[in-house]
């Protein structure tokens, strides 16, 4: 039996990011009381005979909107419903302005052990850009506060390729990281959806994105660098020191499960995924009256399941055993991709050896067009 991941959304913030296009609401004190008392309804009326888990994580929106005794009440939920390990993993996503020494002693207490802090940059302007409504001083301050109440499993999110934001730039905002030495990190590159308004600020104010040989060089700089300080890439966005990738997030790229709790989570287990209802309102009332707040359900065939374990395992600079992964699901993987694959393997962007097949660096930048292969 598999070891499950869950997974909690909050969906309130503080302040609509320009560049947001998550499952997220403006924070309503009314609605989040009701929220609180639904999420733990749901967690609790899952219960199936205390199936094991070791991970839990809040995100959002922004979880740590939620007081401390709130998390509490949902960690405890946890515990009542599934056999926790002793040793789980409990990531609280975090943004830098709802943080206070009292505030994360209180999260620890109520048994966060990791916080990911959703920095995004280091220079007052681009956090501006973006909407953020913290500075980087805060964002400092807020690391210190989680070191100084005892988590030492800290993860900061940087965005790069930024609206104005130059190699320069980018380089200064990963030394700021390595400087606050967390122990985990993930670097994403911005992206624009269609109607975010970002793009409307960038369009009236005349702010441009640098050409995309600049992102590449930017992206292919920071993994070099942060090798340098020892830590070790494990996925396309991803970083840690030796020992501290997520241990949650694995899951979803080794083709793991785990159930999502709250409005638009998503869950995988046994074959079978599904999502929730998304609008805030509807799960509430939904859970209320005792209704399914399952949207869409859906068995995934064995040939699906073998296309997503290739597709999220490729994210992984470990790569994926073809051989051991083809066995799971009865398939020679090569002989039904590997044709497609081999032009990406003859322009070092992917490496075969034995049976190990995994993205190279240059790989990763087009993850997206070399995995389209399994889809
Ligand atoms: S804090 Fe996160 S979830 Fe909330 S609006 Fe900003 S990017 Fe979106």
């Amino acid at each position: 039996m598999a070891i499950l991941g869950l997974y909690i959304h909050v969906p309130f913030c503080s302040a609509i990011c320009t560049y947001c296009n998550f499952n997220r609401g403006l924070f309503e004190s009314g609605l989040k009381d009701r929220y609180l008392s639904a999420l733990e309804q749901e967690i609790r009326a899952s219960a199936q005979s205390g199936e094991p888990a070791n991970t839990i994580f809040f995100g959002g929106g922004t979880p740590s909107l939620l007081e401390p005794k709130g998390i509490a009440r949902l960690i405890g939920a946890c515990r009542d419903s599934f056999d926790l390990a002793a040793d789980a993993e409990v990531t609280l996503e975090t943004n830098p302005e709802t943080s206070s020494p009292e505030r994360m002693a209180g999260f620890r207490e109520a048994g966060v052990n990791r916080v990911s802090f959703g920095v995004q940059s280091f220079r007052e302007e681009e956090l501006n850009r973006l909407g953020r409504i913290h500075s980087a001083e805060r964002a400092r301050a807020a690391i210190g506060e989680a070191r100084g109440a005892g988590i030492d499993n800290l993860s900061l999110d940087l965005m790069m390729w930024l609206p104005q934001q130059t190699a320069a730039h980018w380089r200064d905002n990963v030394e700021a990281l390595i400087e606050v030495a967390p122990e985990h990190a993930s670097l994403y590159l911005l992206e624009l959806y269609p109607n975010a308004p970002l793009k409307e600020d960038m369009a009236r104010a005349g702010w441009s994105l640098a050409p995309d040989d600049d992102a590449a060089d930017m992206y292919l700089w920071s993994m070099e660098r942060l090798d340098r300080e020892g830590y070790q890439q494990y996925e396309i966005s991803n970083v840690a020191r030796p020992g501290k990738a997520s241990r949650h997030n694995l899951k979803y790229w080794q083709d793991g499960e785990w159930i999502g709790f709250g409005c638009g989570a998503h869950s995988t287990r046994g074959g079978v995924r599904w999502k929730n209802v998304s609008s805030t309102e509807d799960y509430v009332n939904r859970v209320r009256t005792s209704q399914s707040v399952v949207v869409d359900r859906r068995e995934l065939t064995r040939d699906m399941q073998l296309e997503e374990a290739l597709f999220t395992g490729l994210r992984l600079s470990e790569g994926i055993d073809i051989e051991r992964t083809g066995a799971r699901y009865g398939k020679d993987v090569w002989r039904t991709f590997g044709g497609a694959l081999q032009p990406s393997i003859d322009a070092g962007l992917a490496v075969r050896e034995g049976a190990r097949l995994r993205l190279t660096r240059e790989g990763m930048l087009l993850a997206n067009e070399i995995l389209s292969v399994f889809v």
